[in-house]
């Protein structure tokens, strides 16, 4: 009689370097892959069609990976304790294999597995696999977690790191009869359709990009990755996917060897920075980490967050920042500091909806990087810095990293043909040279929303007040 186990796929979906996968063949003649379509995530607080249509795809494409080795995936909908339990009494498996997660839901939800499969005496297997290190290892040396990057990066430099796994050549098959369950056609979640996804969901075409990125873009990481119409690899929607292993990325991008790549590796020590630091501090989730910010007081302006969200505050880079996430659930990463910045420090709105908003929209959306980078905009959450170092001048930020206006061009369409030297502040034209761009500043075009010098000021006068235990 084979033995058989259960593989429970969440946001590990790849075979190529899976440890949960490796460790589930090592042990079991039979491994039968399930993904779980859980309500509380596909239409939860965090929930996202945008997102959910890219998991279809990448669920798909692992289907077919599995049955070009003999396999294939099988899909349950419903509560994981239950689905789970109920699928390891049908086949007769005597484990369930998984690759760990940090969130508060995710640690609830697999103690709930666990318990259920345990009372039925199935064995939980939980494994390493979502970041490049195993996160809640990365320690200083009396055993506390960082909440400062570059100590951190020192520290993750220093752990040892694990070998990465080939990608198993054929599976044995699923067992015969078994119900292998259907994808539902969509989901009515926040975010709506994309008109144009960053990217193509699933494993295949998650490595091709990282090939073709490890193969010399990377190498100008390092003086690139700031440019705003390029220069970073937008692999993220793989990684937060697990199409990409973060390990094998890590491996990869260390053979090529240049500092662009290096530099690159440390992006992905941010990552694990972030799950090790809602791992420590799950009440993140709803609240500053920084007590001083817990009484900033936020104002309440739903016109000015719904032309934010639109992309219509009159500040060119950051209506084309939220104009990019809309149509593609992606934005470059200095696009997504400059409208956090904007919303947090220029409207003073509380950056939990922004937090929200990006939930609802990015592909790469996740609770450990959306807060943790939220906070980090917001000034209220790990790696402090004074609060006045992070409130970006929108328009400085267009001129330095936008400088021929191929961003800003590309998603605000009405200001193509704005001169170079008034694109960042396109209010500034003349009538004349209105009519000769073909753009009237509140007709075309809105006038900025607000005054940048005039906010700032209100910026630093409310976190002032909220750090003296003021407000
Ligand atoms: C307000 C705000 C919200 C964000 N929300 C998310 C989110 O929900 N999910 C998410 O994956 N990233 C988030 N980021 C981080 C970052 O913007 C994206 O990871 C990055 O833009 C992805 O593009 P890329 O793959 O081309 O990155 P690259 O520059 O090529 O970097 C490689 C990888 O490193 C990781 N990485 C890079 N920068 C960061 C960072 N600042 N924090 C954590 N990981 C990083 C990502 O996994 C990324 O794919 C957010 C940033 C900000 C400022």
């Amino acid at each position: 009689m084979p033995s058989t186990c259960l593989l429970w796929m969440r946001r590990d979906l790849r075979l190529h370097d899976n440890p949960a996968l490796h460790r589930a063949r090592a042990e079991f003649d039979v491994v039968i892959p399930v993904f779980i379509l859980d309500d509380a995530l596909l239409h939860g607080r965090y929930a996202s069609s945008p997102r959910a249509q890219f998991l279809f795809g990448c669920l798909r494409a692992l289907d077919q990976e599995l049955h070009a080795r003999g396999c294939g995936l099988v899909l349950r909908r419903g509560a994981p304790e239950h689905e789970l339990a109920k699928l390891a009494e049908q086949t007769g498996a005597g484990a369930v294999f998984w690759t760990s997660d940090v969130s508060p839901y995710a640690l609830r939800r697999d103690r709930a597995v666990t318990a259920a499969l345990q009372e039925r005496g199935v064995r939980a297997v939980p494994n390493t696999g979502t970041y490049a290190r195993d996160v809640s290892k990365v320690r200083k040396d009396d055993g506390e977690m960082y909440t400062v990057f570059t100590p951190y990066w020192k520290a993750w430099e220093r752990l040892a790191a694990r070998d990465i796994y080939g990608a198993p050549r054929a599976m044995a098959p699923l067992p015969r009869g078994l119900d292998r369950g259907e994808l539902p056609g969509g989901v009515r979640a926040p975010g709506g359709t994309l008109g144009a996804p960053v990217c193509e969901p699933g494993e295949a075409a998650g490595r091709e990009a990282l090939t073709r990125w490890l193969d010399g873009p990377v190498d100008r990481y390092g003086d690139r990755h700031d440019t705003l119409a390029g220069g970073t690899s937008v692999l993220s929607p793989y990684l937060r996917w697990g199409c990409l292993s973060a390990r094998e990325c890590e491996l990869r991008a260390r053979r090529r060897g240049t500092p662009g790549a290096d530099a690159w590796v440390r992006q992905l020590a941010w990552r694990d920075f972030y799950a090790s630091v809602l791992l420590e501090h799950p009440e993140n989730v709803r609240r500053e980490f920084q007590p001083k910010f817990r009484s900033l007081s936020w104002h309440e302006d739903a016109d000015a967050l719904d032309a934010w969200k639109r992309g219509e505050t009159g500040f060119p880079i950051v209506d084309a920042g939220m104009r990019q996430l809309a149509a593609t659930g992606w934005m470059h990463n200095r696009a997504r500091m400059v409208v956090g910045s904007f919303l947090t420090k220029d409207l003073h709105l509380d950056w939990r909806a922004g937090e929200q908003h990006f939930a609802a929209l990015l592909l790469d959306g996740e609770p450990a990087q959306n807060n943790g980078n939220w906070q980090w905009i917001a000034s209220t959450g790990v790696d402090p810095a004074p609060y006045f170092r992070r409130i970006f001048n929108p328009i400085l930020q267009q001129r330095k990293f936008d400088p021929d206006g191929a961003y800003v061009r590309r998603w605000v369409p009405e200001l193509a043909a704005v001169p170079d030297n008034r694109l960042a502040e396109p209010w500034t034209m003349t009538e004349a040279e209105q009519r000769d761009a073909r753009c009237a500043i509140g007709l075309d075009y809105p006038a900025p929303i607000v005054d940048h010098a005039d906010e700032r000021k209100r910026a630093m006068d409310r976190y002032r007040e909220a750090s003296a235990g003021v407000a």
